[in-house]
């Protein structure tokens, strides 16, 4: 049988207005993390955000009373079940919604307001919240997207949003995973520009050198940002300012640099041994280039180490055979 979608989008619409309700209409612990995080009344109420208040049944008690059953909260994942019986999901958390590009309510996620694990729940999955199939924040951004012709692609909703309040209207998050190809379709209806803007740590690095082989499956050009001061985009534009960002955009390297760059970490090239097992491991990059992009980076690559163009077309012919 098919779903009834509408109505479990008008119960998850419910519960956003509740978490809404509870962080903007008097003083509570949500609000005064928010505000201690820079957020304004306007970026709160964009967003939509909430606050989970530090109770078992807060939401569930609303929620019955507004003649949802049981069964219907434990499938869209707002309420659980312990051995005393049910209880909320989602306590003394603030709340971003999760809104799909037609406007529906589709899922939350709750950020713990101090360091209690784990710092960030998601609804689960269910045929109304599909992760792999949408992206935070598209249903406000996608304009922006489209008339920029440019997406910047963040790790986490606080990225999305601190760019947002700050000018960077051209941006959204995948929901907690690693990006795919479905979000790499979705990404390509509104922009063919897309430029990865993840943490500055080791996770963010394989995000990225992940995140590029599922844009180029979508057809896109991408690009890598190297956020060079504070850990990621939320903190760097909140400490440097959009034009600082700005900047950083200017300066995103096409995906090969990027890779190439990668591939140097741990290398010294003190011997012509690490210059020879470093440019075997750009082969496998320099294959997937067109014959045009290849040229141009065997001539970089050439240059930098006093060999020949003629040796490292030599290597990439090579291992193009062997796997021939
Ligand atoms: P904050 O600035 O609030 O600390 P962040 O967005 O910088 O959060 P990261 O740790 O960089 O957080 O994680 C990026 C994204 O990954 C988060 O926005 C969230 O969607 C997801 N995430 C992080 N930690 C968890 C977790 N424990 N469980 C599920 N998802 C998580
Ligand atoms: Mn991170
Ligand atoms: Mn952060
Ligand atoms: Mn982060």
């Amino acid at each position: 049988h098919r779903t009834d979608y509408n109505k479990y989008y008008e119960i998850n619409r419910k519960a956003a207005r509740f978490f809404f309700r509870k962080l903007t209409e008097g003083p509570n612990p949500g609000y005064a993390y928010l505000r201690k995080r820079g957020l304004k009344d306007n970026t709160i109420r964009k967003f939509g955000l909430g606050y989970a208040p530090d109770s078992w049944n807060a939401l569930m008690n609303h929620l019955e009373k507004e003649g949802v059953t049981t069964q219907d909260m434990l499938k869209l994942g707002l309420i659980q079940q312990g051995r005393k019986g049910y209880y909320d999901k989602f306590r003394n958390r603030v709340i971003f919604p999760i809104i799909n590009t037609a406007g529906k309510v589709i899922g939350f996620g709750g950020r713990a307001l101090g360091d209690v694990q784990p710092k960030y729940l998601n609804s689960s999955e269910s045929d109304i919240f599909l992760k792999k199939n949408n992206l935070y924040a598209l249903n406000i951004t996608k304009k922006d997207i489209s008339s920029e012709d440019q997406v910047l692609m963040v790790e986490g909703y606080m990225d999305v949003i601190s760019l947002y309040q700050n000018g960077i209207h051209n941006v959204t998050a995948s929901l907690g995973t690693a990006l795919t190809e479905n979000q790499g379709r979705l990404i390509s209806r509104y922009t063919k520009n897309v430029v990865l803007s993840y943490d500055a740590d080791n996770a963010g690095i394989n995000a990225a050198m992940r995140g590029i082989d599922i844009i180029r499956k979508a057809e896109c050009d991408v690009r890598v940002l190297q956020i060079n001061d504070g850990k990621d985009p939320d903190e760097f534009v909140r400490k440097n300012g959009k034009e600082a960002f700005l900047e950083l955009i200017r300066n995103a390297v096409p995906a090969t640099d990027f890779r190439l760059s990668v591939l140097r970490r741990g290398f010294d090239f003190k011997s012509d041994n690490q210059v020879l097992e470093y440019i075997r491991r750009c082969v496998p990059v320099m294959e997937q280039l067109s014959p045009v992009e290849q040229d141009i980076y065997i001539r970089k690559l050439s240059e930098e180490f006093g060999i020949s163009e003629y040796a490292i077309a030599g290597e990439i012919r090579a291992d193009s055979g062997k796997q021939a």
